[in-house]
């Protein structure tokens, strides 16, 4: 730690959010100091041990892209991998990684560790140093004060925490961890639109208390894949599989019976939960034709004897989670080791951030993962990244970067809670993109190592294999383009083609039903290349290369709008044409490009073409 309490960059906890921040702003040259309640508890899964998965997985590959850390600790502390969707299109192929709980929290600690520029504090922060209108240190539980060119608050679902099991209730961040009180307060004296928001996790069970005979095995993915474009199956942990159970009648029958001992179904919990990843209670009562809801036994780790059930996240009373549990196949003896809750925090409303995540009303300080109303590890990380290197950017007066809708899901994320706000626990799913087919988790790293080299992000070796990569899939297309079979080895593999011409091997790719190793098995093909996954993403550059340029050029024409920046002084009552009601909402939510105003709810195209002629008027 410096002796003076001066940083560049002051990162208040060590969540996913906090930890991918710290990184990014030391990559990007910062000296930065992390503060958090507990170091043993640095980069903790509150809820379920995976990452990854459909629209998240997509996040996790362009966290690694941009040089951030949470791909590279699934690959050390991953225990089973899958590729999920692989039999539907590459815009929503995800990978997900069940990991161990303790390997995931030693990988990022170690990261955290060995990283240069980064101090670690255990200490709570109770106050913010604001000065002049902006944030400029943190003050913290035994007083100590220190200073930065820009904080980056990551505190999770910590602020005002209430964690409920039934109708008891008690303050608390998570389960075994106090809440952030003090700082809550504090920050509700700010001006920072407040709201409350609600998660919650399942019961834990002890392993040995499962008849997993009775349960259908899901084994990963052979080969086993890998999360980082760095990362070696070698660096994986010994692999194991999952379980697979399902709800009952009689389940559902102990769920209903115990709604008027709900927190949910009695009005205790004011805060939103999130629509798409609902408790049991919320299942079996939107939902009263199902018969059965499918349960996957994840577990916590390689030498843990817990067992997370994954799909009966549960704030029901104690005895009832007991019940509800015992009555699904597999699980009539299980033993219970920690209860399910729900937790209730404080959210910011990510309406009053800038793109690149620092507040519009208190310059200087940054909101990253769930303080900003997602939910998720990922939506946390990738949040982090952003705050993360626009702080460090900040402290060095330098212009603040956020990436594109067209470019990344970081950008979606972002674009999406700054423009749109949140009525829910915000989650990322594909559908949220308009270009899923560019938006792939093969080329996250050609759509963002260069900016992350800019950004200084990137280092050498990352860089080095980046560009091995890039000129090997060029070279590889270049080939299947060159590579013309003649008619006679054509006819000789019974391939149709117009009389007396040949074929390149990139139009028999092009062929439904032909795929890249079938193509280069043919006689005369030449040598394919050995790495599946670049294999993978030749054939689907080719497949899909029409459809590829035609949404570049669609992003192209989008892009001009996207990037006309809107003066932040701009005066909407002299904009001839607009609606009072649009002037209201334009001059309340003040977007920073004229694509974020298109997106503004309540904005419409008539009013984007009138912002576009004033523009053009003032030159
Ligand atoms: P966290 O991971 O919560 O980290 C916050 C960090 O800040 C902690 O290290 C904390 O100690 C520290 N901190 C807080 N206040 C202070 C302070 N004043 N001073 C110093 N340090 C401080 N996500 C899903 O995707 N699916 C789920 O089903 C799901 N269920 C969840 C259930 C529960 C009960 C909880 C608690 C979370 C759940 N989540 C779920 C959310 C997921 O855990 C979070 O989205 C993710 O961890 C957010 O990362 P974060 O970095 O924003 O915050």
């Amino acid at each position: 730690m410096r002796g003076d309490g001066r940083y560049d960059v002051v990162v208040v906890g060590g969540g996913h959010a906090g930890t991918e921040a710290a990184l990014a702003a030391a990559r990007a040259g910062a000296e930065v100091l992390l503060l958090t309640h507990n170091l043993d508890t640095v980069g903790q899964m509150s809820c379920n041990p995976a990452i990854g998965g459909i629209g998240k997985g997509h996040l996790v590959r362009e966290i690694d892209a941009l040089g951030g850390l949470m791909a590279r600790a699934a690959d050390r502390a991953g225990i089973q991998f899958r590729i999920l969707n692989a039999r539907k299109g590459p815009a929503v192929q995800a990978t997900r990684a069940q990991c161990d709980r303790t390997l995931y929290r030693l990988a990022v600690r170690r990261a955290l560790e060995t990283a240069p520029r980064v101090a670690l504090l255990q200490q709570a922060v109770e106050d913010l140093v604001v000065a002049g209108g902006a944030v400029r240190g943190v003050v913290t539980a035994l007083g100590l004060r220190f200073e930065a060119a820009a904080v980056v608050l990551t505190a999770g679902t910590f602020l005002g925490g209430r964690i409920h099991v039934g109708l008891a209730q008690r303050p608390g961040g998570r389960a075994g961890d106090p809440p952030a009180e003090a700082l809550a307060r504090r920050l509700r004296e700010l001006p920072l639109r407040v709201g409350r928001l609600k998660t919650g996790t399942p019961p834990r069970i002890a392993r040995a208390s499962i008849d997993f005979d009775r349960l259908e095995v899901q084994p990963g993915d052979e080969p086993v894949p890998v999360f980082s474009f760095l990362g070696r199956p070698e660096e994986h942990p010994p692999q194991v599989p999952c379980h697979i159970t399902w709800t009952t009648a009689e389940t559902h029958r102990i769920v209903r019976g115990a709604l008027h001992r709900s927190p949910l179904y009695t009005g205790r919990i004011e805060g939103v939960g999130p629509r798409y990843c609902p408790s049991i209670e919320d299942k079996v009562v939107r939902f009263p034709q199902r018969e059965r809801h499918q349960v996957f036994l994840e577990p916590e780790g390689l030498d843990s004897g817990e067992i997370y059930p994954n799909g009966i996240s549960t704030s029901l009373p104690f005895d009832a989670q007991v019940a509800l549990v015992r009555s699904i196949p597999g699980l009539e003896r299980a033993h219970l080791t920690r209860p399910g809750y729900a937790i209730e925090y404080d959210y910011f409303d990510p309406r009053d951030l800038h793109p690149w995540l620092e507040s519009r009303h208190l310059p200087g300080l940054f909101l990253a993962g769930q303080v900003n109303g997602t939910t998720g590890y990922e939506e946390a990380a990738a949040q982090g990244l952003v705050a993360g290197v626009n702080a460090a950017r900040r402290a060095r007066e330098l212009e603040p970067w956020w990436p594109r809708r067209d470019e990344a899901y970081m950008g979606v994320l972002v674009d999406d809670l700054v423009t749109r706000g949140v009525t829910e626990p915000y989650r990322m799913f594909t559908s949220r993109a308009e270009y899923r087919l560019r938006l792939r988790e093969d080329n996250a790293d050609l759509r963002l190592t260069p900016a992350g080299r800019a950004l200084g992000l990137v280092d050498d070796a990352r860089w080095a294999a980046f560009e091995a990569r890039r000129e090997a899939l060029e070279r590889e297309r270049a080939r299947l383009r060159a590579t013309i079979l003649p008619p006679a080895a054509l006819a000789a593999a019974g391939i149709e083609a117009p009389p007396g011409q040949g074929l390149s091997l990139e139009a028999l790719l092009r062929r439904p039903g032909w795929d890249y190793r079938r193509v280069t098995a043919l006689p005369g093909a030449g040598p394919a290349v050995a790495d599946p996954a670049l294999a993978r993403q030749v054939e689907i550059e080719v497949k899909y290369e029409g459809y590829l340029r035609r949404q570049e050029a669609e992003a192209e024409r989008l892009r001009r709008h996207e990037t006309l920046r809107l003066p932040p002084d701009l005066d909407y009552a002299a904009v001839a044409g607009l609606s009072n009601e649009v002037r209201e909402v334009l001059a309340r939510a003040r977007p920073a490009t004229l694509g974020q105003a298109a997106r503004t709810p309540g904005v419409t195209p008539a009013a984007v073409a009138l912002l576009l002629v004033h523009l053009r008027a003032r030159g």
